[in-house]
């Protein structure tokens, strides 16, 4: 009655100054690289561990760090579970129900048996006399026993410097890429492989997190196919340019020879070069990527589909580009990973098993929309090269696309994007958090700051000491 009696602007200035304030108090959060953020609720409490074995009792601690947080003497709390797939075991908490706990020493201590692969919400309430309130809601993760002991490793092993077609020098492109919350990277200049391997040297001595292996696109004589290698021990453009160009042609010749046929429509030239390159790669210790099949350039997709169907069934590849980056911002740019991810799909669905990547093909860290978004989950015990390749040949790792202001896609095995997903919303900010920070130093190192290497070490090993205290151990 009392609004009718007010102007109808009125009205509609007060609705929208409310809804402004909820807006304003989410919006206010900083907002990470990735355009993700720390939920308010994983900055105030810290909640261990988060990610736990599946189908075992464990214990968990919620443990308020600040004191608008803290449990209180006069208040009484209950805690809600919930299971996300539904999944329960007989000795699983009450789904559903609030139920009573008791913090001791400003800490609540459970003990829980939580079944299956799956993400659990607990709720817990403060109940003050007649009064109810959220205190938080928290998340966490089981897995089986085989993943269990990995961890998420963010990387990205396409992108350019300066050394070929990129706007930045090699150590600033790493800087960056700590800043936008990776934990390795590989440069993949045009025909260039030093670049990457040399950049290690430019952090000699100082102490950074950032893994940074050799990297190289490689495009070999008339073969419009690109290809990445990643964590190869010597250059493959030496055995095809220049004065290697004759050899490299008649090894190519002769392989053309020995396969008796190709599918229609394929140029067999096109395929035997594919087999020589990564063939190549792999003698040199490396992996091979088959790279954005349908980036449209001049006005054609960059692969011929014929040829894309061979290869894809070829085995000569260890990992399909399904997430590549748009290095423009034109529609057909954005078009070619949805083609990509379509084509994944099918092929996988007759019976391909080819393990895919995200990566950013960045030009410019400062002006690539897809750098920092667009990246590789590895799921690996350690962030060394040896374990990251395992992990890739052995389909352990999703590939993530983040389009600004938009939720992630992502894609991979059905438990891995699950669990990806969840990483996304609980653990990443964290980790990306850390990662700032350090990107940041490694960048004032670069532009020739004193300081940052004493900064640095102060930074050391906080990623690791962070997965340390939200994985299960044992301990
Ligand atoms: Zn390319
Ligand atoms: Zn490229």
């Amino acid at each position: 009655m009392f609004l009718n009696r007010l102007p109808k602007v009125l009205v509609f200035a007060a609705l929208f100054l409310a809804a402004s304030a909820v807006w304003a108090d989410f919006s206010t959060l900083p907002t990470l690289p990735d355009g993700g953020r720390v939920r308010s609720v994983n900055h105030y409490f810290d909640l261990t561990p988060r990610i736990a074995p599946a189908d075992v009792e464990t214990t968990i601690v919620i443990q308020p760090l600040f004191d608008h947080v803290r449990f209180r003497e006069d208040c009484k709390y209950e805690l809600t579970y919930t299971a996300m797939d539904q999944v329960y075991a007989p000795q699983s908490p009450m789904h559903g129900k609030a139920k009573p706990v008791t913090p001791a020493d400003n800490r609540l201590t459970l003990s829980f048996f939580l079944a299956g692969e799956q993400e659990h919400l607990l709720v817990l309430e403060e109940i003050n006399a007649d009064k109810r309130r959220v205190m938080g809601e928290f998340h966490l993760y089981t897995v089986k026993s085989d993943l269990l002991p990995l961890r998420p490793f963010k990387g990205d092993f396409h992108m350019h410097s300066n050394n070929s077609d990129g706007a930045e020098s090699a150590p600033y492109v790493a800087g960056a890429c700590r800043r936008v919350g990776l934990d390795w990277m590989a440069l993949s200049d045009h025909r260039k492989y030093e670049p990457s391997a040399k950049l290690p040297e430019a952090f000699q001595g100082v102490p950074i997190d950032l893994r940074i292996y050799p990297g190289e696109e490689c495009h070999s004589p008339d073969n419009p196919v690109h290809i990445i290698a990643f964590g190869h021990n010597a250059a493959i453009r030496d055995l095809y340019m220049e004065t290697a160009e004759p050899q490299a042609r008649a090894e190519i010749a002769q392989l053309q020879d020995k396969m008796k046929k190709v599918p229609e429509g394929v140029v067999k030239f096109h395929y035997a070069s594919c087999k020589w390159v990564t063939d190549k790669i792999h003698e040199r210790g490396g992996l091979a990527m088959l790279c954005h099949p349908y980036w449209v350039t001049g006005g054609a997709h960059n692969d011929a589909e014929p040829l894309l169907g061979a290869l894809l069934d070829s085995g000569f590849f260890d990992m399909f580009e399904l997430v590549s980056g748009n290095g423009s911002s034109d529609a057909d740019a954005y078009d070619s990973n949805v083609l990509q991810a379509a084509r994944y799909a099918e092929a996988r669905a007759n019976g391909l098993k080819i393990p895919v990547c995200g990566i950013s093909d960045s030009h410019g860290c400062e002006s690539n929309e897809t750098f920092g978004r667009n990246f590789t989950v590895c799921f690996s015990p350690t962030a060394e090269l040896a374990d990251l390749q395992t992990a890739i040949k052995k389909g352990n790792c999703t590939a993530v696309e983040i389009m600004r202001g938009e939720r992630p896609q992502v894609e991979g095995a059905f438990r891995l994007v699950k669990y990806t997903l969840f990483l996304l919303r609980e653990i990443f900010p964290q980790h990306d958090e850390l990662c700032v920070e350090e990107g940041r130093l490694m960048l004032s190192h670069s532009a020739g700051k004193a300081d940052a290497v004493d900064r640095l070490k102060a930074c050391q090993g906080q990623v690791k000491a962070l997965y340390d205290r939200y994985w299960f151990t044992g301990k």
